[in-house]
């Protein structure tokens, strides 16, 4: 191939990727909400430099879906409505459906979807989930149960909402609130972009961002209900150490369960928050995942901590001098 050739094939490549670009991130620009961080709100992959995204490997633009696959996604979708109350709000990388008023709709997909995406993007997440996937918003309990049988053909087991990989979704009871919503959007995104990340930090960082807002122009979780059964379980000297913690596979995590996995995870990663350590925590372990897969020493080194027996003690005495700032929930596992 002679040289004019690839310049003129590279030009051809850029303008595509450029083009693509637009489509993709065409109609996600609504004007940030009075009060919010107006300079915060462009998605990351364009606020950064978009050549950046042009020279990278293919795999950042293969996630990319059109207008057109979009359009094609939302036919298909509209066959499935339970009923006529439903409306489709296109919230890349996303589409929500709902059974509240349209409007209430578009106003989750702005407020909450397209928010959490933005924030999460910008501290961690560059790629998008590889395929479309669904954020159903059932309007109340009876519509969650209903219908979640009735397009998914199962009964859930969490009365707030989850993400199921098998069905493409997020499935939720949006009235116990939109908490649920952003810990179960940061799940997808993990596995697109640290597929091999273990339980405790996907929850970990899922269940810090269930209770949410912004500080700094950045996302911030804040203390929640998932605290007083921790101190409660650090006073009885219940908590396992953090090596074993991190060292839980997926049935050790979920299926074994004591009740102290998810906020153990959720308050080491609110630690590290407040430290100012999460975001640098979450890049060395993403690096490091080859020769430290559990996140252990990574973690021990980000803390600057070698001995973790001590850490923990330290830790516990934070933990035990927070106090829970939002959301008085019933106790759930998840
Ligand atoms: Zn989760």
């Amino acid at each position: 191939m002679s040289r004019r050739h690839q310049v003129g094939n590279i030009s051809l490549l850029v303008a595509l990727c450029a083009l693509l670009l637009a489509l993709t991130y065409r109609g996600v620009f609504t004007p940030a909400k009075s009060g919010s961080n107006a300079a915060a709100v462009l998605p990351v992959s364009v606020a950064s430099s978009p050549n950046s995204s042009i020279t990278e490997s293919p795999s950042a633009v293969e996630v990319a879906f059109t207008e057109a696959d979009f359009t094609r996604h939302v036919e298909q979708l509209k066959k499935r409505l339970p009923s006529k109350e439903f409306s489709i709000v296109i919230q890349r990388p996303f589409v929500v459906i709902g059974d509240e008023s349209a409007e209430t709709v578009k106003q989750h997909a702005e407020d909450t979807v397209k928010w959490a995406v933005d924030k999460l993007k910008q501290d961690f997440f560059a790629k998008d989930p590889k395929e479309i996937l669904d954020i159903w918003l059932f309007k109340d309990a009876a519509s969650y149960e209903r219908n979640t049988r009735l397009l998914f053909g199962e009964k859930p087991g969490t009365p707030y909402g989850y993400y199921s990989r098998a069905h493409k979704a997020l499935i939720m009871n949006i009235e116990t609130g939109g908490g649920t919503l952003v810990h179960e959007i940061v799940h997808p995104f993990m596995e697109a972009n640290f597929p091999a990340c273990p339980p405790w930090f996907n929850e970990g960082l899922g269940s810090l961002y269930e209770q949410t807002g912004e500080v700094n122009g950045h996302i911030h979780g804040y203390t929640n209900w998932r605290l007083p059964g921790l101190q409660q379980a650090i006073k009885a000297g219940t908590v396992p150490s953090f090596k074993r913690l991190t060292a839980l596979d997926a049935i050790g995590f979920y299926n074994d369960d004591k009740g102290t996995n998810y906020s153990q995870s959720r308050y080491l990663c609110y630690y590290l928050q407040e430290k100012g350590l999460l975001i640098r925590f979450y890049k060395e372990f993403y690096l490091h995942q080859k020769t430290d897969p559990t996140g252990y020493r990574t973690l021990r080194r980000v803390l600057g901590e070698a001995d973790m027996e001590r850490f923990k003690r330290k830790w516990q005495t934070y933990v035990l001098g927070l106090s829970q700032q939002f959301e008085l929930r019933p106790i759930a596992l998840q």
